[in-house]
């Protein structure tokens, strides 16, 4: 982990890099918190427990490093707690930029970002991302054991909060298939564990962790279809009671978040539920639906 330690200039930037390098993982996240620079401001709630309420209003964005570019254009949208908001469009819209935006690793140009009522830059960083967790599509593991990976959400767990939180992450069946379980080294050095497998042990430490706020970042997009189940499923008990951002490739995974929003070049274009977009003559939604259902 040396990379990450390593001096790019600003946290931002760094996050970028390393996420354009490797994915973004709960991990990178949560080792940046320790360097606070940059987007250190006189943040100063500190609650225990966020419940969820997430709005962007007029939100506009550019990369620092690209000024020139809007990312993200006047973007709006309310999620009350518990909801589960999907995002669409195509690569480059501006999606994970959403995602990076509610965890904080730039400040926005224009509009606010409002967490229960109050301006996402008057918490402190640990605070909120204490309360938020992500599952990308490429989950990286540090170097340790199985274990130490799943409690990384919950230092002071107990060995029994570890088990369950496998088992209700569909992981506990392939860890034990290892003839050191829950010791099992993972990571460089470690044995090599499938994506599917990755993305079940992040879940299990985000279960851990208990998060009112998800972000889920394609995270069955590079599945195969078998692990995919098995994956959703454990994103399924995840998702339960706690606000979730879907950011999704495939369609029929979203079919019932209360609210689809579709992206398009940094803009909401469309927003709505399944069969409001679907009733939409010539929407995006209802075009890439037919694509996709037809080829199912
Ligand atoms: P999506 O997730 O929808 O594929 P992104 O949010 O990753 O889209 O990217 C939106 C736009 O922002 C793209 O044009 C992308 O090239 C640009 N972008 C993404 N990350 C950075 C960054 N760290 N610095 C500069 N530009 C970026
Ligand atoms: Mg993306």
């Amino acid at each position: 982990t040396t990379f990450i330690g390593a001096s790019f200039g600003g946290i931002a930037e760094m996050y970028a890099q390393i996420q354009k390098a490797v994915g973004a993982t709960e991990r990178v996240f949560e080792l940046l918190d320790e360097t606070p620079e940059k987007i250190n401001t006189n943040s100063s709630v500190v609650v225990e427990k966020i419940s969820g309420n997430v709005a962007f209003q007029n939100v506009s964005f550019s990369y620092p490093s690209r000024n020139e570019i809007q990312v993200l254009k006047d973007v709006t949208f309310t999620a009350t707690s518990g909801q589960k908001i999907a995002i669409v469009g195509p690569s480059g819209a501006g999606k994970s930029t959403i995602a990076s935006l509610l965890l904080r690793f730039y400040n926005i140009d224009n509009g606010e970002i409002i967490i229960d009522h109050k301006n996402i830059n008057a918490y402190d960083l640990e605070t909120l991302r204490g309360n938020m967790s992500i599952v990308p599509q490429d989950v990286i593991l540090f170097g340790g054991t199985i274990k130490e990976n799943i409690a990384y959400g919950k230092p002071d767990a107990t060995e029994a909060e570890i088990l369950q939180a496998a088992q209700q992450a569909n992981a506990l069946h392939f860890i034990e298939s290892f003839p050191e379980k829950m010791e099992t080294l993972v990571g460089e050095r470690g044995i090599k564990l499938s994506g599917g497998q990755r993305q079940r042990i992040a879940i299990a430490r985000a279960l851990l962790k208990n998060p009112s706020i998800l972000i889920l970042d394609e995270a069955t997009s590079s599945l195969d279809s078998e692990s995919e189940k098995l994956v959703q499923e454990a994103l399924e008990v995840l998702m339960e009671g706690r606000t979730s951002i879907i950011i999704a490739h495939r369609l029929a995974t979203i079919r019932n978040a209360d609210q689809i929003l579709v992206l398009d070049n940094g803009k909401i274009t469309e927003k709505g539920t399944h069969h409001e977009l679907l009733n939409l003559e010539n929407g995006i939604y209802k075009n890439l639906s037919l694509l996709q259902f037809n080829h199912n």
